[in-house]
């Protein structure tokens, strides 16, 4: 039980990679409080305390992260806008910093104080690697928000290494989720977008969302206690090029 006597508190954890971190943190012991804008989603994660939360509701979102004072906070929603620069629209851009971005600073911002306190806590913002790792085709928003998610993550991580708190960002690659699975239909030939997905992959397949919890678990775990302010990649060797 690699988390044991530990409370986390997971946003997005309804489905995909927050939906697994959840159900890992569950099975390491963790105390955890697993939350979604879609409640109905969150059926079946035994033992968590679950219920409907909007990241971008400053007030709830702040509100929910105090009262759970977590040991470990998993910031995970996100939204993928698809699209280059000429695609994109100034609400669209304001949407995804408000999700991708500016969520995280609210939820950091209302867990750090009690974090500090106690002395201690790990803070785990999903980033991806698209952002400043590498540029991926039609990705012009999503990179530059989840971008800003790791230098946020290390700005904390620098403020706060000598309060105990560690502050580290995954980014994953290609992962198998509903979303992904959303976007593949958008681009009106499913089978094609997905074999194109694949044969960026050097290791010839797209990652699962439990991979990506292992390292979540780790992250979150005293077994990472000498790693702070770093954008861990999870990508199947994708930006190994
Ligand atoms: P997903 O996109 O399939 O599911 C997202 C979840 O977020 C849903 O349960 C949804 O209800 C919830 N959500 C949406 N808006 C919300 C809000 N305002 N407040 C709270 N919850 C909200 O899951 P995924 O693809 O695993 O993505 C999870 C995270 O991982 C995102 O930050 C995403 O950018 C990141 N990521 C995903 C991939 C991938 O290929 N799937 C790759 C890199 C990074």
């Amino acid at each position: 039980m690699r988390l044991q006597g530990k409370r986390a508190f997971i946003t997005a954890a309804g489905q995909g990679i927050g939906r697994a971190i959840a159900e890992a943190y569950l099975r390491e012991g963790a105390d955890v409080t697993a939350t979604d804008l879609n409640d109905g989603l969150l059926e079946g994660l035994k033992g968590a305390r679950c219920f409907a939360l909007d990241v971008t509701d400053r007030a709830a979102l702040q509100s929910a992260v105090a009262d759970a004072a977590p040991d470990i906070l998993v910031n995970c929603a996100g939204v993928v806008h698809a699209g280059s620069i000429a695609d994109a629209t100034d609400d669209e851009f304001d949407f995804a910093m408000n999700l991708n971005v500016r969520a995280q600073f609210h939820s950091m911002q209302a867990a750090l104080p009690g974090m500090v306190e106690r002395g201690g806590g790990s803070i785990v913002n999903i980033a991806s690697v698209a952002s400043t790792i590498l540029a991926a085709p039609n990705r012009y928003l999503y990179a530059t928000s989840k971008a800003a998610v790791i230098a946020s993550t290390k700005s904390v991580a620098v403020d706060y290494v000598q309060k105990g708190v560690r502050a580290n960002a995954i980014c994953p690659g290609t992962v198998d989720s509903p979303s992904l699975h959303d976007r593949l239909r958008a681009t009106g030939n499913y089978e094609a977008a997905l074999e194109a997905f694949i044969a960026r992959q050097p290791m010839g397949r797209i990652g699962l969302p439990e991979e990506i919890a292992h390292l979540a678990v780790y992250l979150g775990s005293d077994e990472s206690g000498f790693t702070t302010g770093q954008a861990h990649v999870i990508d199947g060797g994708w930006a190994n090029g």
